[in-house]
C-alpha cells in the first residue's frame, strides 16, 4: 500500500495530523462486514473480526477519519436479541478493535422492524437502514460533510443510505454481499464492489489519490 509505506517513512516523532485524512468518517454495517454474519449473534465469543479488518482501518483512524458501526437489530423488535445481547456483542467488537489500535467513535444501532413481535420496537421508523437518521445523528453531533464520508456494507440498506446521504459506497460481497449485488448495480451503478473489506478499504483509500493527481497539494 502507497500510504503504509508513507507511513513508515515519516519516521516516530511525525505528528498523525501530518498524514492526509482520507474521509471524515467511514459507517461501517456490523454483521456481514465488519465481523462474520452469525445471525442474530448473541455470544460475544461468536464475533469473529473480518480478515484484515483492524490493519485496513488503522489506516483510516491514524489519518483521523472516524469511524462508526450503524447496524439493523431487527432481532430486538422480533424477539430474538435484547439490548443487554447486542450491547454485548458491539462492547466485544470495540474491545477487538480497540487492542489492535482501532478506535471507534460510536455504536448507532435500530432496534426496530414493522413485523415485530415487541411492541415497543414494532413499527416504521426513520432509522433502519436504507433510513439515514443514525448517520444524520452523527454527521450533526461530531460536524461532518457527507460528501465526505463512505458508507460500508453487505447490503443495499447499506448503499440505499449513501445514495441519500451523498456518501461514497462499498458494497462488499461478503455476508449477504452475493444476494444483493444485482439490486446495488441496478440502483446505484457508481457503487465500489469488493469481495472483501480489506480490499473495500484499499479501493476507498485510492479513490482520494486519484482526485488529488487533478488538485496538487499546496
Ligand atoms: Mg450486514
Ligand atoms: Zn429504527
Amino acid at each position: 500500500m502507497r500510504r503504509g509505506d508513507q507511513d513508515r517513512t515519516r519516521g516516530p516523532g511525525r505528528p498523525l495530523t501530518a498524514c492526509r485524512r482520507l474521509f471524515d468518517a467511514l459507517f461501517l454495517d456490523r454483521d456481514g462486514t465488519l465481523i462474520a454474519e452469525r445471525g442474530y449473534l448473541s455470544d460475544p465469543s461468536g464475533v469473529r473480526l473480518s480478515p484484515g479488518a483492524a490493519a485496513g482501518l488503522k489506516r483510516f483512524t491514524d489519518a483521523g477519519t472516524l469511524l462508526f458501526v450503524v447496524t439493523n437489530q431487527s432481532g430486538i423488535a422480533r424477539g430474538r436479541l435484547t439490548w443487554d445481547d447486542v450491547n454485548a456483542v458491539n462492547a466485544e467488537v470495540e474491545r477487538r478493535l480497540r487492542v489492535r489500535g482501532v478506535p471507534l467513535a460510536g455504536f448507532l444501532v435500530c432496534p426496530h422492524y414493522p413485523g415485530g413481535t415487541v411492541a415497543a420496537y414494532t413499527r416504521r421508523c426513520r432509522c433502519r437502514k436504507p433510513g439515514t437518521a443514525l448517520h444524520r445523528r452523527a454527521i450533526r453531533a461530531f460536524g461532518l460533510r457527507p460528501e465526505r464520508c463512505a458508507v460500508v456494507g453487505d447490503k443495499w440498506d447499506d448503499v440505499g443510505a449513501a445514495v441519500a446521504l451523498g456518501a461514497a459506497a462499498v458494497h462488499l460481497l461478503t455476508g449477504h454481499g452475493r444476494s444483493h449485488r444485482r439490486a446495488v448495480e441496478e440502483k446505484a451503478p457508481g457503487t465500489i464492489l469488493a469481495r472483501t473489506l480489506a480490499e473495500g478499504l484499499a479501493r476507498l483509500e485510492a479513490l482520494p489519490q486519484s482526485v488529488k493527481a487533478g488538485h496538487p497539494s499546496p
